[in-house]
């Protein structure tokens, strides 16, 4: 029956994360995952999560069915987290599985009803989009957007490539801490680009993994904030994977900035629709864990200040490595450690000496050269430094 199912070719990171558990050296590296990791190497339990399931242990709660739109705390705190305290009438919200599940939704809900748009995505991005956009029967296609010789955005290519789409296509924008450059727009860009969108009449559709990671919750929400003032139509993908440290549970949100109140209910009645063909309806555990944090003053002025402490510990990574780089090879580029923010950076490291890395040093970065410097200790610094000069100079 299943003679013809051809073999998944898997995915490289995770094949590459298999060859690293496999490695006997003691002293390796992995720095090709996609997680925040504490100075111990640990995913952290951060303790407002800890202090939120400790409450929600103590309080009876059977296993009802959320509603297809999700628990409503986590909806309503979910759509402040992103657009501040402005437009709530508008905005439609729904909790969804994860930022991946918001891209899913968003992406069968704009299939049925912008059928003939196209969807763009950065060149690079991260490669789900692709998969995902794809999966709901688009079109993707990429735009210009990573520029190797500043180690920032290629700008005006960007922009002259949005200019030249036509009206009603979907542009995936990713907004702070873009993955897996880590370069991203700055104020000033984000307020030309919102007007080539405006102009264009194109449809943006944020991802938004990384909230807080970046400069801050408001800060990295600038982007949509900003495109919302502008009354843009507009799609969120946020995720709460990262900033909460609580990946497994499997918790995002889908908004969806409309017109008008009016718009906003039909257009949550169809992501609803869409929700309810997919799943029927998202788990609680996480989303409740989430809405008790966001909600009580106490426990969210201690997330936000662990979200701080993680946001501060990647600078210091990025400001420790740049300063042994620069120091053990004075002539080299390593200008991206500053320029670019978040978990990633772009290393510009040739192929074979990302090989050379992982099989003479133990250092494992994925062979784009993307490094992530949230897995990174401080005890590493000085073994991962010594490792890339080694191998760009021999
Ligand atoms: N978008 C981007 C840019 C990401 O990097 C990720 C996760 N690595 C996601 C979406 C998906 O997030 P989640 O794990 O919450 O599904």
């Amino acid at each position: 029956m299943f003679q013809h199912v051809e073999a998944f070719a898997g995915d490289p990171i995770l094949t590459l994360n298999e060859q690293f558990a496999a490695d006997p050296r003691p002293a390796k590296i992995n720095l090709s995952i996609g997680v925040y990791l504490n100075d111990e190497q640990r995913i952290p339990l951060m303790g407002a999560v800890a202090a939120a399931e400790e409450r929600l242990a103590q309080s009876f709660h059977p296993h009802p069915y959320l509603p297809m739109a999700g628990l409503p705390a986590y909806r309503a705190q979910s759509r402040a987290l992103v657009f501040g305290d402005a437009h709530a009438e508008r905005i439609a919200t729904i909790q969804t599985l994860g930022g991946s599940g918001a891209l899913k939704v968003g992406a069968d809900f704009l299939k049925a009803w912008f059928p003939q748009a196209r969807v763009w995505v950065s060149d690079p991005t991260w490669d789900n989009h692709k998969g995902i956009f794809g999966g709901a029967g688009f079109e993707v296609g990429t735009y210009p957007y990573y520029d190797r010789a500043t180690h920032g955005v290629a700008f005006d290519a960007m922009l002259s490539a949005l200019r030249a789409l036509p009206a009603g296509d979907i542009v995936v924008l990713h907004a702070c801490c873009h993955n897996p450059t880590g370069a991203d727009l700055n104020q000033q860009q984000w307020r030309e680009l919102a007007l080539v969108v405006q102009e264009r009449g194109l449809l943006p559709f944020f991802d938004i993994a990384y909230q807080g990671f970046g400069d801050g919750i408001a800060e990295d929400a600038f982007a949509i904030r900003h495109f919302a003032q502008l009354n843009i139509p507009l799609l969120v993908a946020s995720s709460y994977s990262k900033n909460f440290a609580i990946y497994g549970e499997r918790c995002g949100a889908l908004h969806v900035s409309c017109k008008d109140a009016a718009e906003m209910q039909t257009v949550s009645g169809q992501l609803q629709s869409a929700v309810r063909k997919n799943y029927s309806s998202p788990p609680a555990y996480g989303a409740r864990v989430i809405a008790t944090v966001l909600e009580d003053q106490q426990l969210r002025a201690q997330w936000e200040a662990e979200l701080g402490a993680m946001r501060q510990r990647m600078k210091q990574i990025r400001s420790e490595l740049l300063a042994q780089l620069q120091a053990q090879l004075p002539g080299g580029d390593f200008d991206y450690l500053r320029v670019q923010q978040g978990m990633f950076s772009f290393t510009g490291l040739p192929v074979e000496q990302i090989r050379k890395l992982r099989d003479v040093h133990g250092v494992y970065l994925i062979e784009s050269g993307r490094v992530c410097l949230a897995a990174l200790s401080s005890a590493g610094v000085a073994p991962v430094a010594r490792a890339m000069v080694q191998v760009m100079t021999v």
